[in-house]
């Protein structure tokens, strides 16, 4: 359910088109901010907007730089000398690589992002908590990225005209395992979760009446609450996990400080995701987008050895400092395929704002106006800029932007005479006029 934000460097793009990636002019704005917010809102978006560019051209300028001035070369040949081993040398060598990108690149561009939301009031978060959490990503990315590479490495010394598929087939299991214990071993390590039903029983008991209109049972079991107040101010709840780890998450700011009827619809977006089944589809596309990515990667690489090989001094990429060349490609590759990614997930986005609003049918007194009241309050919690550029909006925002999501919502009404709702066909129960949710 998060409000609109630059995908990662490393988002995996495949091919889609958007049902809502359009920016919507209107004469009377429905999501507005008053023009203090609004000014300090266009300053973040330009900021972010800075620091999403600017990290994508420094990796690029970094691994070139390694390539055109010889060092990859000269680190490589001095790691080889160190160990006798290939595989201890893959691991010293691209152990020293992701620090390099992480140390000159990432960490840094995420200080100034975490300097700003600070300054804005919408991050809460200590320096020194900031540090450990940057400590853990950096663990995690070692962790992660060094078997990767090292795998890598070793399909192309195995097998060099068929690597990519090789690799390709041994990523699928460790793609599903990843998203399966995701939410039991990784997220836990960054924030505290517990069961919805511990402190926000009555929100079970009202979120249950939007399940039992799904058709799809989601028990209490799968509900959780994160303690996000103890890092930000913004709103947002989200679904991970896959098969039996599959579960809402809801952050405990959205739970004890957004109104009611609102937090239903952001619990029902959720349900459209998990009922909709969001997260199988986006995880075969990803799966078939990386064959296509791998394989488009392996023809870059050896096009760029071609060209520069000889100026580089490297003669195969299964050597190490080619491993610095398979980067460069991948890199370049992932920037360019961005928009393709994003648009897929804001697609999905949009899916689930409509399935939130029909769910909602019957449940809340007037579901437009609920839907818009909820893109205010989340626009307003994370300044969202009311009028984003729409190039800045199709090339790197992952979800709608809040002002279109606000103005569709303000429109959608499929059960007036001649509607047709894409997901339910009729309420199976009516609120009283005016009735809100008691929830707190
Ligand atoms: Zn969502």
């Amino acid at each position: 359910m998060k409000p609109p934000h630059p995908g990662s460097l490393a988002t995996t793009c495949l091919a889609a088109l958007t049902l809502c990636c359009a920016h919507t002019a209107s004469a009377a704005p429905l999501y507005s901010l008053a023009p203090p917010q609004a000014a300090l809102a266009r300053r973040l978006a330009h900021l972010q907007l800075g620091l999403h560019v600017g990290v994508e051209l420094a990796a690029l300028a970094l691994l070139i730089l390694l390539l055109e001035s010889g060092l990859a070369q000269r680190v490589a040949h001095a790691v080889a000398q160190s160990s006798s081993r290939a595989w201890l040398q893959t691991i010293l060598f691209v152990a020293a690589l992701l620090l390099l990108l992480n140390g000159c690149i990432l960490l840094p561009a995420d200080a100034i992002r975490h300097s700003a939301l600070l300054q804005a009031g919408i991050s809460v978060q200590s320096w020194p908590a900031w540090l450990r959490d940057q400590a853990l990503i950096t663990l995690l990315m070692l962790v992660v990225g060094t078997p990767v590479l090292v795998l890598a490495r070793w399909l192309l010394t195995r097998s060099p005209r068929r690597a990519w598929l090789w690799f390709w087939l041994a990523s699928i299991p460790v793609i599903l395992a990843a998203a399966f214990v995701l939410p039991q071993l990784v997220e836990p390590l960054f924030n505290h979760f517990e069961p919805l039903a511990d402190s926000h029983p009555q929100l079970v008991k009202q979120f249950q009446r939007v399940v039992a209109r799904t058709g799809t049972p989601i028990p209490p079991q799968r509900m959780f609450l994160m303690r996000a107040s103890s890092k930000v101010n913004g709103f947002n709840a989200y679904v991970s996990g896959l098969g039996p780890t599959q579960r809402i998450v809801v952050w405990d700011t959205t739970a004890d400080r957004m109104p009611a009827d609102e937090i239903l619809f952001i619990l029902a977006h959720e349900c459209g995701h998990y009922v909709l089944h969001h997260l199988l589809w986006g995880l075969t596309l990803g799966i078939l987008g990386t064959l296509l990515l791998l394989w488009l990667t392996f023809l870059l690489a050896h096009r760029l050895l071609r060209l520069r090989g000889h100026r580089w001094r490297i003669q195969s990429l299964d050597s190490l400092s080619g491993l610095v060349v398979v980067l460069l490609a991948l890199v370049l590759l992932e920037i360019l395929s961005e928009p393709i990614g994003n648009s897929i997930s804001r697609a999905f986005e949009h899916q689930a704002d409509v399935y939130a609003q029909e769910a909602l049918h019957g449940i809340v007194p007037d579901p437009q106006t609920t839907a818009v009241a909820a893109f205010q309050q989340l626009g307003q919690a994370w300044l969202e800029d009311p009028n984003p550029n729409p190039l800045v909006v199709f090339w790197t925002f992952d979800h709608p932007s809040i002002q279109s999501r606000a103005n569709f919502a303000a429109h959608y009404n499929p059960w007036i005479a001649g509607g047709h709702p894409r997901f339910f066909s009729a309420p199976q129960e009516t609120p009283a006029a005016g009735t809100r949710n008691p929830l707190h």
